[in-house]
């Protein structure tokens, strides 16, 4: 079991994924600093924060790729996570880029500098470069008030990829024809050679991994609501009209990007825990209602055709199963979290009935608990000690009232056990509050795993 385990687990390890990010990022800095070719210092600041910037741009395609080489083992909550921040980064640093050639005038003569600025971006020959600014600004702010613009996600993305691009084609053109010591050979090396590999990127995500996937087929086995606005869909492999039972391998807890009634080709797909165990005969999700395609899942048609991609996360059971120390196990889950979190209990079931699992499972209302006779059984087969928690109770309710705040936890948590992984999943809001409880019970970061419905 060990075995299949760290098989499945490909990917470069964290370290060498940071220290190959931080050597691609400093490499045209230490290519400009060899030129021969010396101007003042604030012009060094200045082409520096550009060319850092630009790094920062390029390495993004490869971050929001999806590659299991970068995310297989550092997970891909963090590789997101990551490209978000080093969005932010390039911003500052492309935004400063022009501003840091004219400052040592802003303070003599602040109206002067102004005026140069004004002409810089004004001038036909850094045209690619101020478009590419612009469009920098833009492009970041778009991804940091999403939510606010009120737009598809699916219109988003496509202009998040075609904008990463086209900033990207216009940064190229600006730092080869006009940029600081674009006469060193080897730096314009580097930016053809990375540029080259960002638009391959593209390539690989939109043409080549669609085309790989039409070769595994799926189709909706069955879709049917299981709870309050929430469904439960049944998708199985299908080869025509005979069905070929090779499902994805993946590992309790995971979770795939399902694409159900478009192209392979197609933007539309959106990620989903996986809630069955590894090896059943169909793969399962729970799809909680909550936009324009969740709450559209009900009239979806049995035998409709799924695409797959996947599997990611790292939101698994630790590789201890074989061992003779069974690490406990701690689950906080917020409504539809609970779908990776069953996929766990149901593996567990067949793997190591003898280990100390709870499961705290929050929801506001009665009629949304999934799965409630499972798990009742669970508590006598497995041993699962399970707290449901209700926010709006009915009147017979016996079992805990509210939020999963710290009144709550609290007791339930302490004292705390010995060595114990805690897992929460949910949407980010209750994932935030509940990790910040954790803390404050004393509870290290390392003990905690999260899966946040959300990048
Ligand atoms: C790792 C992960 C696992 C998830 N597992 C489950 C699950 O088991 N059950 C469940 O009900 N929900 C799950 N979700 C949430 C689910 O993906 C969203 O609810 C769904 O995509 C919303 O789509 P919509 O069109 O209905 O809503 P919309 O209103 O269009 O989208 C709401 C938000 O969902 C996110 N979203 C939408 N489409 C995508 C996409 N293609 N890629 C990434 N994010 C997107 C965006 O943040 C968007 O703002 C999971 C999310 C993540 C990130």
């Amino acid at each position: 079991m060990d075995k299949a385990r760290s098989k499945r687990r490909r990917g470069l390890p964290a370290l060498l994924v940071a220290l190959l990010y931080l050597a691609f990022l400093a490499c045209p800095l230490a290519l400009a600093s060899l030129d021969a070719q010396k101007t003042p210092i604030w012009r060094e600041i200045a082409s520096g924060a550009g060319a850092l910037g630009f790094a920062f741009v390029l390495a993004e395609f490869v971050l929001s790729g999806r590659f299991t080489l970068v995310s297989g083992r550092v997970g891909i909550d963090a590789i997101m996570r990551l490209h978000q921040f080093a969005g932010r980064a390039a911003l500052v640093l492309i935004a400063f880029h022009p501003l840091l050639y004219v400052s040592p005038r802003l303070s003599r003569d602040p109206a002067d500098a102004l005026s140069t600025l004004g002409s810089m971006f004004a001038s036909g020959s850094l045209r690619s470069g101020a478009v590419a600014w612009a469009l920098t600004m833009a492009l970041v702010a778009m991804a940091i008030w999403r939510d606010q613009l009120h737009m598809k996600y699916e219109t988003w993305r496509l202009s998040h990829g075609l904008g990463a691009a086209l900033i990207a084609g216009l940064s190229l053109h600006h730092a080869l024809g006009i940029g600081s010591h674009t006469s060193a050979p080897a730096l314009a090396l580097y930016w053809q050679v990375s540029f080259t590999l960002a638009i391959l990127t593209l390539v690989h995500i939109y043409i080549v991994r669609p085309l790989r996937r039409m070769r595994r087929p799926y189709r909706v086995a069955s879709v049917e609501i299981t709870a309050e606005r929430t469904w439960l869909l049944l998708v199985e492999p299908c080869d025509g009209d005979a069905v070929s039972f090779e499902p994805i391998s993946f590992e309790a807890g995971q979770f795939v990007w399902l694409n159900i009634g478009h192209s392979p080709f197609s933007l539309i797909e959106h990620p989903f825990s996986i809630s069955s165990a590894p090896q059943a005969r169909h793969l399962q999700f729970l799809i909680k209602e909550s936009g324009d395609f969740t709450s559209r899942i009900g009239s979806v048609k049995p035998g409709a055709q799924v695409w797959i991609d996947g599997p990611y996360g790292q939101f698994t059971l630790p590789d201890d199963i074989g061992g003779h120390k069974l690490q406990p196990l701690v689950f906080i889950v917020g409504g539809v979290g609970v779908a990776p979190v069953l996929s766990i209990l149901r593996d567990l079931e067949k793997w190591s009935p003898k280990r100390a699992v709870s499961l705290i499972y929050g929801n506001r209302l009665s009629s949304q608990i999934v799965a409630l006779d499972e798990l009742r059984a669970m508590e006598a087969r497995l041993g699962l000690s399970l707290n449901l928690v209700l926010g709006e109770p009915p009147e017979n309710w016996n079992g805990l009232t509210g939020d999963l705040s710290e009144r709550i936890l609290s007791p339930l948590l302490t004292p705390l056990a010995d060595g114990a992984r805690y897992m929460i999943c949910g949407p980010p809001p209750m994932i935030d509050s509940v990790e910040l409880t954790l803390k404050r019970l004393g509870i290290g970061r390392r003990a905690i795993f999260t899966e946040r419905f959300r990048y």
